[in-house]
């Protein structure tokens, strides 16, 4: 590779052809024309293929040499059709897409035809589409989230084929009731030729790796506090063979993925029967709360309060909405079928906004007692809601809020609905809470200047080929490491 740069890298290419074109037009050879110069043909030869930049004096001995006016001789078009083809080809061939391919370079010489000029040239355009295609912008990957979200909305957040395939494979393997066992997790791996092991090198950037050739689930060995358990790990790797998931193509495919396996894993945990029969009860009893249902089924407070969404509608005719909340106010996760007006963006995106300040996702932050829920009732334009709160700590010590709520009239079936805390929220009105006060604006105004965090939201780029923000290489050496090995010590893989 030279190195030129590209902006400058066209100019000299241009150039060369337009040289060159002058000069075969009057059938000069380069030994000829080198003569009439007083240039070596060697260095004419490099200056022709744009890899050297002339001096001006000799473009001006030149452009005397091949009677064209100077101002012809650097003018920006290509001399003709095939010089356009040939530039174009000599670009792309400099560019890093090409570098990458680890292909020779193809001199675009005059005994190539033009028409295979012209498909080579229409084979860069095309890989160089397809390369930034496979780029999902933060934007597209906001508009995918913000699709499947509505997507789930219109089907109540239900999925009867996968709420199926979990039942079945949970009762196959023993599961009668309560919460879903690490064994219990086990035998169903085995259902599928699958063996879980625990190992402290995944790849960083990895939660999990299965090796299917060798049949094996490779998992952190302990759970990450506030995250995702051992067992739903275990059952979202296994959702992805069940579930005939093949590598995503797009961001909006990974995504949907993600959903599917999450929603198998948390119906395994939560099995359907079992949990409508428990919420069937509660609510009879008037005493639905989500820490008795994340207690029955032994999983975290938010994975109980997702899969309350599920099922609530459907199996209880409760519509309701979930949020996980950020100490810094701004929504994480969230879900609704029952009107509340979620912050959204222009896209319709609702991650990294901000929620009102009135909401009980944020005022449950301003609570000394956060050791079990709290309940209240918050006045909206789209009416009155209910919700429950809990607060926890992440792994990375920030604190966040799980909020389950429903409109007024459902708030009779949950256990807090006698609560006497009662806010007013006018948002999306300006007035209600986005604007501060007036006296703190005219102070501060002109004097501020504060430096955001970054929200770490689904908006990485898809790179082509590669799983979204994972390695490959250091998958792939990973999996050399663990594989079994035959008896001269290769690995079997
Ligand atoms: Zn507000």
């Amino acid at each position: 590779m030279t190195a030129t740069t590209p902006s400058d890298a066209p100019d000299l290419i241009t150039l060369g052809r337009r040289i060159r074109h002058a000069r075969t037009s009057r059938g000069l050879t380069l030994d000829a024309l080198g003569k009439a110069v007083d240039c070596a043909p060697s260095l004419l030869s490099l200056i022709e293929n744009g890899r050297r930049e002339p001096r001006l004096s000799l473009l001006r001995t030149l452009a005397e040499a091949l009677e064209v006016a100077l101002p012809d001789l650097l003018a920006d078009e290509p001399p003709s059709r095939r010089a356009a083809l040939e530039i174009t080809l000599e670009r792309a061939q400099r560019g890093p897409l090409f570098g990458a391919l680890g292909l020779p370079p193809i001199r675009p010489s005059q005994k190539l035809p033009v028409p295979v000029l012209e498909q080579l040239v229409g084979l860069h355009a095309e890989i160089a589409r397809r390369e930034e295609e496979a780029i999902a912008t933060p934007e597209e990957a906001r508009r995918a989230n913000t699709v499947l979200r509505t997507e789930r909305q219109e089907r109540d957040n239900h999925m009867p084929q996968i709420e199926a395939l979990a039942h079945d494979m949970t009762r196959r393997a023993g599961y009668t009731g309560g919460a879903l066992t690490h064994r219990t997790v086990a035998r169903i791996a085995e259902d599928l030729g699958l063996t879980i092991l625990h190992v402290d090198d995944l790849p960083r950037s990895a939660r999990s790796v299965t090796d299917w050739k060798n049949g094996r689930i490779y998992l952190p060995p302990a759970s990450i506090p506030g995250g995702h358990g051992l067992r739903s790990l275990a059952l979202q790797a296994i959702g992805h063979r069940v579930l005939g998931h093949e590598r995503p193509r797009s961001y909006g495919e990974f995504l949907r993925q993600r959903v599917e396996i999450t929603y198998f894993a948390a119906a395994c945990l939560i099995p359907e029967p079992t949990a409508v029969e428990f919420l069937s009860q509660r609510k009879r009893d008037k005493d639905l709360a989500v820490e008795d249902f994340r207690d029955a089924f032994g999983v975290t407070h938010e994975a109980a309060a997702m899969r309350l969404t599920n099922l609530a509608t459907v199996h209880l005719g409760v519509p309701l909405h979930f949020l996980r909340v950020g100490d810094d106010g701004a929504l994480f996760r969230g879900y609704a079928n029952d009107g509340i007006p979620l912050p959204q963006d222009v896209t319709g995106a609702i991650e990294g906004q901000l929620v009102c300040r009135w909401w009980p996702a944020r005022e449950a932050f301003r609570r000394r007692d956060r050791a079990t829920e709290s309940y209240q009732y918050t006045d909206t334009p789209a009416g009155t809601f209910w919700d429950s709160v809990q607060t926890g700590t992440a792994a990375d010590g920030r604190q966040f809020s799980i909020t389950v709520g429903v409109p007024y009239a459902h708030a009779k079936w949950f256990r807090g609905r006698d609560t006497q805390v009662r806010h007013t929220s006018t948002c999306p009105d300006p007035s209600c809470c986005q604007r501060p006060p007036s006296d703190l604006t005219e102070r501060w105004q002109a004097h501020s200047w504060p430096s955001a965090r970054m929200h770490q939201q689904v908006l990485a780029a898809l790179p082509r080929g590669v799983f979204p923000g994972v390695d490959d290489t250091d998958v792939y050496r990973f999996l050399e490491r663990h594989a079994p090995t035959v008896p001269d010590g290769r690995p079997t893989a």
